[in-house]
């Protein structure tokens, strides 16, 4: 068993896109009020004085989309300071990070993924929703994808999710964005979690196959940046990036895992495919409850993670009935 020192932070459930595999607009959204998502001063404490003695030094801003925070550069600066902290990443659609790229890299972030599913803006729009005729989206998330490379963001992931029918067709022209640029394109097996009515009957398309494709057009070697997480990583030979698999649905990793989950709300999530012990640490925080009982009871929560890891798998429900969608958890 992995030691867990990776927490998943969402920062914010809310968010500017209406990806149809994650929050369909299709459906009514009803959001956190401001008052009940953690505050930056909330989730620093948590940070400094919950997670940090108990072995945390990886942590992951995500959302919905964190760069709607507004204080989003204060809570990069307040986790990069401290000296425990030996990675801090962000995950974005990047829509709003080409006027921010700078100033993010300056309060310390380095390290960025990148959700991009589509080098087609009309196939974009469709995916990511709202307005499915504005193809300025990805011209806008491209922009910020340019800027984040040039302000020096490293390792710079791209995250594809390939929806069957809809994007598989172009994983090829995507696992080519790798070849004259150090970016690093990660390939993520569609879930069934949270997905809208135009998605929902495609099933998904095993890694293998994505690699069989591009091993037939260029071959694959093992490559040579093996990141922290489940994905598997190639590369194309002579590449200068590389290609990562997470292959969630084909192959089972709980054995591996190394994380918990922080919704924005405050509830500590053990395992992204069960419900199983979640601790509501915003509630007892406000409540009074000392930072060291709460590292006691998220300690208890630790020891009994093994045996959350694997109980849905073994029930067969994956995915099956989550309150939570994956933009509450935070992907
Ligand atoms: N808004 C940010 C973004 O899109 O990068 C961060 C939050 S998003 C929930 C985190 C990741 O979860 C994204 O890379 C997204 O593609 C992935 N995701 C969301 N729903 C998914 C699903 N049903 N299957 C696989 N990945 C999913
Ligand atoms: Fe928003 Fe990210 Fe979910 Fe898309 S995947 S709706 S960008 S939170």
């Amino acid at each position: 068993m992995n030691a867990v020192d990776y927490l998943r932070i969402s920062l914010i459930d809310r968010c500017n896109f209406r990806c149809q595999y994650c929050m369909p607009d299709t459906q009514d959204w009803h959001f956190l009020q401001p008052a009940d998502v953690l505050a930056a001063t909330e989730l620093l404490a948590l940070v400094q004085d919950v997670f940090i003695p108990l072995g945390f030094s990886r942590f992951r801003l995500t959302g919905g989309e964190p760069l709607l925070r507004p204080d989003i550069l204060d809570i990069v600066r307040g986790i990069v300071a401290l000296p425990q902290v030996k990675d801090l990443a962000m995950t974005t659609n990047a829509f709003l990070l080409e006027p921010l790229a700078q100033d993010l890299y300056q309060a310390g972030l380095r390290r960025i993924n990148i959700s991009l599913d589509s080098l087609m803006p009309e196939t974009f729009a469709t995916i990511v929703g709202r307005d499915s005729q504005n193809h300025q989206r990805w011209h806008k998330v491209w922009a910020g994808i340019q800027k984040a490379y040039q302000v020096g963001f490293n390792p710079l992931k791209l995250n594809v999710v390939i929806i069957p029918g809809v994007n598989d067709h172009e994983v090829l022209d995507l696992a080519a964005l790798t070849i004259d640029r150090q970016w690093h394109v990660r390939f993520i097996e569609f879930m069934p979690i949270g997905n809208g009515d135009l998605f929902c009957d495609r099933g998904w398309i095993p890694s293998e196959e994505l690699r069989t494709r591009i091993r037939d057009r260029w071959g694959l070697t093992e490559g040579q940046v093996q990141g922290n997480g489940p994905a598997d990583v190639f590369q194309i030979p002579g590449a200068q990036g590389t290609l990562g698999f997470i292959s969630q649905m084909s192959e089972c990793f709980c054995d591996r895992c190394n994380r918990m989950r922080l919704s924005a709300d405050g509830w500590l999530r053990p395992c992204l495919l069960n419900e199983t012990g979640q601790l509501d640490l915003k509630t007892a925080l406000r409540d009074g409850v000392s930072t060291g009982v709460l590292r006691d009871r998220v300690q208890e929560l630790l020891e009994l993670k093994p045996e959350i890891n694997y109980k849905e798998r073994q029930s067969g429900t994956m995915g099956a009935n989550y309150s939570r969608t994956m933009s509450q958890i935070g992907g």
